[in-house]
């Protein structure tokens, strides 16, 4: 029944291996055209096994039919979100045409699947963007974003190891990461870096660095992370990539030394949100910008969670230094805001 989360895991399973068997040995033309776009994308025949990255034919029922020849209803297709219900009844396939990315839990078994439009299949459709750019399962009993990590089941000895987690936000920044040798990658799956992430990344290390792509999506994130990183009780880094680069990028045009090497440099999330507060701002004379900074920053810290003390009075000697205001004076505004 689709209910029932033993069903779900064998209709993914099964779908999954399809997909990754189709990019593997296809033999249509669109199969060998996915393989060409793996190919430009430059990810090697190691990790697209190891990634299990699949295809997607260009079919509104290779999926449905699949799972029907293996006694699971067109329910079990849609609970498991491999299949969308159409109106006047059926069911037709939610990934088609596409580069495919299971998402494994911890026991390595897959729940959920992102897909990437390959563009010759989609301008051969007419749509040149052939809809969004990636289309991600939807929220099922076995897959709740919040809770989940692309590539931990991989990434989780390495993280132990080394004792920090890179989180990035691509399913290809992660491959590409790994490719290069980076093992300790992950990526967030269209969503942002949250408490539930953060809670499940602490089982392996106590340091977290986002890695963002710089781009305006990522610069935002970035802007945002303060946040969690009062709330959370981690040691968490933000690192915005070069303008118009993501991890996959940058690794592919300055490799690994330099990236590691901004990694190592990664600043913590006050710092950076101080930095960016006070770029280009003189704190001895600009005092509008700096009372609307301050402000800003006791907000968010004002929204600590007990039992988060310790973390508070580090933020208030930091701002206090920063702004060069004795820290009696911003303990009394957050009493206020408080
Ligand atoms: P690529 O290198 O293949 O273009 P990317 O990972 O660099 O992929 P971004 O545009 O940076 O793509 O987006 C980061 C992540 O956000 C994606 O991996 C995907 O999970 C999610 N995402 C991006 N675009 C969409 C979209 N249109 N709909 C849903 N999720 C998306
Ligand atoms: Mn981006
Ligand atoms: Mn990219
Ligand atoms: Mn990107």
């Amino acid at each position: 029944s689709p209910d029932d989360k033993a069903t779900l895991l064998a209709a993914m399973k099964l779908v999954s291996d399809a997909y990754f068997a189709q990019l593997e040995d296809g033999t249509s033309d669109d199969a060998k055209i996915a393989r060409d776009y793996l190919a430009e994308r430059g990810i090697d025949d190691e990790n697209r096994k190891r990634f299990q990255v699949g295809f997607s034919p260009e079919s509104w029922t290779f999926a449905v039919d699949l799972l029907r020849n293996n006694n699971f209803t067109g329910e079990v297709a849609e609970a498991a979100g491999l299949a969308i219900s159409r109106s006047g009844g059926g069911h037709y396939d939610r990934f088609r045409g596409r580069l495919m990315f299971p998402i494994h839990d911890l026991q390595d078994r897959p729940i959920s699947l992102g897909g990437r439009v390959i563009p010759a299949i989609a301008s051969r459709r007419g749509d040149d963007g052939g809809g969004a750019k990636y289309i991600n399962g939807p929220e099922t009993r076995l897959y709740r974003k919040s809770h989940q990590l692309y590539g931990l089941q991989l990434a989780r000895e390495a993280i132990r190891r080394g004792g920090e987690a890179l989180v990035m936000e691509g399913y290809t920044d992660v491959v590409a990461a790994r490719q290069a040798g980076v093992e300790s990658a992950v990526a967030v799956l269209g969503t942002a870096l949250g408490e539930d992430h953060i809670r499940l990344l602490k089982r392996f290390s106590q340091r977290v660095v986002l890695v963002l792509d710089g781009d305006a999506a990522g610069q935002t994130r970035a802007d945002q992370i303060l946040d969690l990183f009062v709330r959370a009780d981690v040691d968490l880094r933000v690192l915005t990539l070069p303008e118009g680069n993501d991890p996959a990028d940058f690794l592919a045009a300055q490799g690994r030394a330099a990236f590691d090497e901004l990694v190592a440099k990664a600043p913590d999330a006050l710092e950076h949100k101080l930095n960016r507060l006070t770029d280009g701002v003189d704190v001895t004379r600009d005092t509008h910008q700096v009372t609307q900074a301050i402000e800003s920053l006791l907000g968010i810290v004002a929204q600590a969670p007990r039992g988060a003390n310790l973390k508070v009075d580090q933020l208030m000697l930091r701002m206090s230094r920063t702004f060069g205001i004795a820290s009696e004076r911003l303990n009394q505004r957050l009493d206020q805001i408080r």
